[in-house]
């Protein structure tokens, strides 16, 4: 998806910004330190109730400085009802490494950002966007519904790379950082879930407004398709002993035990000479995309041999081994049947 959004739309955008945003506090001195605080703040917190919060945070710590000398408590007690004290946590040890690392200043590269607490991929593009004026990208839900609507995307908002890419691909080399904080205020402002296409500077060249659908985007996540199997399970005991088999690397259940199991209309592979003894309870579960129904069966081998891949475990071992969910089950269902 690298169309791109035309020279004029994106102009269109900045002179939009800078007649229409909103006065925030933030925004009347972007200090590197006061674009982290605030983005910070405003994470899933709602920017009416970010704003007293953050004016009295810089009234008591001013700088990065102050904020890594308070003391923590001082530092949780500012957070007092923002609610993920982990984000304050983080602040207060971030802090303390930019004073002992980057004399006080926050890097200027993404790599450095990246290595401080709480600074997550859009943290470090509003801080270098917003406070160091490069052109990065800023990529919240906002920007998100903006782009999957102006470019009737099929990329769904968990693709949040492919977003990054196509927010850099049409940043302007002129104040990218405009058009990079125009694009999150159009999306809190105006491409809001119900959009108000009227108000809004790309209506001319919005795909989704010009096919009747911006409400259809960003499209929804499409869940992979369930795959139904029906598995035979064969707890083949001989003696005190019962085979089992370690998932090899690699696959889904790699380093967990298994008893033998084929489909249902499949030979189980295990060349030993059997008895039939007892149906045990079927056991349902699913893992990544797959439903699974297995139905155990208790064997008796008229031997004990080799085969390929398999082990022959006591019972007192095999209650300590690790086993997948749904061998485990059947494992304890062999465990009520001895009792
Ligand atoms: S025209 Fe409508 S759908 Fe398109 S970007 Fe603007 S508000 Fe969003």
């Amino acid at each position: 998806m690298m169309a791109k959004m035309e020279k004029d739309a994106v102009n269109r955008l900045k002179e939009w910004f800078l007649e229409h945003q909103r006065e925030l506090p933030w925004r009347e001195c972007k200090t590197p330190y006061r674009v982290w605080i605030s983005e910070v703040m405003l994470q899933q917190t709602q920017v009416a109730v970010v704003i007293p919060y953050f004016n009295s945070w810089m009234q008591k710590f001013p700088t990065i400085a102050a904020l890594a000398e308070a003391p923590l408590e001082d530092v949780i007690k500012a957070w007092e009802g923002l609610g993920y004290y982990s984000r304050a946590r983080n602040l207060h040890k971030a802090a303390q490494l930019v004073m002992s690392n980057f004399e006080g200043e926050l890097p200027k590269s993404p790599e450095e950002l990246d290595r401080l607490p709480g600074f997550g991929p859009y943290t470090i593009g509003a801080v270098l966007s917003f406070a160091y004026h490069q052109k990065a990208a800023a990529v919240d839900g906002n920007v998100i519904r903006v782009l999957s609507r102006f470019f009737a995307s099929e990329k769904d908002s968990a693709q949040r790379k492919a977003y990054e890419e196509l927010s850099l691909s049409l940043l302007p080399d002129d104040e990218p950082w405009i058009a990079m904080e125009g694009l999150i205020e159009l999306g809190a402002k105006v491409c809001q879930r119900r959009p108000k296409c009227s108000e809004c500077p790309l209506m001319e060249g919005c795909q989704a407004y010009r096919q009747g659908k911006a409400e259809d985007f960003p499209i929804k996540k499409k869940r992979p398709t369930t795959i139904y199997l029906e598995r035979q399970v064969a707890i083949i005991h001989w003696k005190d002993e019962i085979l089992v088999k370690q998932e090899k690397e690699g696959k889904v259940m790699a380093g967990l035990y298994e008893f033998p199991y084929a489909l249902l209309n499949e030979k189980l592979g295990v060349d030993l000479s059997l008895k039939k003894l007892t149906e045990l309870p079927l056991v349902k579960h699913g893992f990544t995309r797959y439903n699974v129904t297995l139905y155990p069966c208790l064997y008796e081998s008229a031997e004990k041999k080799n085969i390929d891949g398999f082990e022959w475990k006591k019972w007192q071992e095999l209650i300590l081994l690790p086993f997948s969910s749904g061998h485990r089950r059947i494992l304890k269902e062999l465990e009520n049947l001895s009792q």
